[in-house]
């Protein structure tokens, strides 16, 4: 099997494996308790909170634990809005963001919350202007992905913190597909983090607060995290996720030109006829997400069983749902259908996505042949 689903999640580093394994064996202490076994579990998991912070970059905020990024969004969005005053009823979000932000947003929508989402240009980017003219004394809160998880495209975080702050607004990012990857951009009030993009556990999130900015509590119970969110905490899944926050942070320049290396034999070994979704400047490298002419890549899927590569986001993948980021770029339905998604990063072996690549642009040329 070849793995080019790196946005979908990441295989789990060696060295998370390590620091996890013995809080899963013999030290199992509940960490809330007060033997000595349940203060070392507290202990652990107030360094791997540190790390994680650290790795973040961000300043001013500390982070609570989640049980992933859906959650701390989910708790992002809808927490801000139970903390509000009542004049500021409005959130602007965009067209291609994830569903745990969109939906959320949709729900809150349904409770009375007046909601924009905002259209992107045909490369996938914001226009600020845009932002700057929809922006008024209303608006509660802007939520905007660092990077996108379907076509990698980044956003100006910063600018765009800055304009909402302008308006009296408050920003979340989204920076699941950013965090450990490239550097987080200053200027959010909240963001949202996973640990299974990162090389860390999957069923653990968190999410960084500007202090002052904290959501309203949604989860009630034993007043774990400074009552922000209740629920005894995992310290194998936290101790999992501040290693692979330290790793990612020690790695960071390697890991980073380890991908535009992979980035530039994937489009040298893919050949012509491919066009790349979304900007090619503003991106993420280690997701390149592709069309070609008359492909159907549904086909292509099924005929490359042992390359794991994604037709659109594996997140939203069983929903049924057409690609809403590919149709927010302007693609039609041929179009949308003719695009795949490689995810690659650290442990990806440049061999092996060029392979990989030829035989994908091999089964399309096959396709093009059997229906001409
Ligand atoms: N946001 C983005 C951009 C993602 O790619 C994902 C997962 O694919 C999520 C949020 C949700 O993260 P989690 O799996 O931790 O709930």
């Amino acid at each position: 099997m070849i793995y080019l689903d790196y946005q979908a999640t990441t295989p789990v580093a060696p060295e998370v494996a390590k620091a996890m394994h013995p809080w899963i064996e013999d030290r199992f202490a509940n960490p809330h308790s007060p033997s000595r076994w349940g203060r070392e579990a507290e202990a652990a998991i107030e360094v791997a909170r540190k790390n994680i912070e650290q790795a973040t970059g961000l300043k001013g905020g500390s982070i609570a634990f989640t049980g992933s990024a859906t959650e701390a969004i989910n708790w992002a969005l809808k927490g801000t809005v139970e903390k509000a005053d009542k004049d500021r009823n409005r959130i602007i979000t965009v067209a291609t963001e994830h569903a745990a932000v969109l939906d959320s947003c949709e729900w809150l929508a349904e409770k009375g919350v007046d909601l924009t989402i905002l259209p992107v240009e045909p490369d996938g980017r914001l226009d600020l202007d845009l932002l700057r003219r929809e922006l008024d004394s209303r608006v509660l809160l802007v939520a905007v992905m660092q990077v996108n998880n379907e076509i990698g495209v980044t956003q100006p975080i910063s600018e765009i913190a800055h304009i909402a702050h302008g308006a009296g607004a408050l920003m979340m990012c989204d920076a699941v597909q950013a965090f450990g990857r490239i550097d987080l951009c200053g200027g959010p009030d909240l963001v949202a983090i996973s640990a299974h993009k990162i090389h860390g556990p999957k069923g653990i999130g968190a999410l960084w607060m500007r202090k002052g900015a904290e959501p309203a509590t949604l989860i009630h119970g034993g007043g774990q995290e400074r009552g922000l969110r209740s629920g005894t905490l995992s310290p194998e899944l936290c101790v999992g996720f501040g290693a692979a926050a330290k790793l990612a942070e020690e790695r960071a320049n390697r890991d980073y030109d380890h991908v535009e290396k992979l980035w530039v034999a994937a489009v040298n070994a893919l050949g012509p006829g491919w066009t790349i979704n979304g900007s090619t400047a503003h991106r993420y490298k280690g997701n390149l997400n592709i069309r070609r002419e008359g492909v159907d890549a549904a086909r292509l899927l099924a005929d490359l069983r042992d390359i794991a590569f994604s037709l659109g986001s594996a997140c939203a993948s069983g929903s049924g749902r057409p690609s809403h980021v590919l149709r927010a770029l302007g693609l039609d339905y041929r179009e949308s259908r003719s695009s795949i998604r490689l995810g690659f990063g650290r442990y990806t072996k440049q061999q092996e996505l060029v392979d990989a690549c030829k035989r994908i642009a091999a089964a399309a040329h096959a396709q093009e042949k059997l229906d001409a």
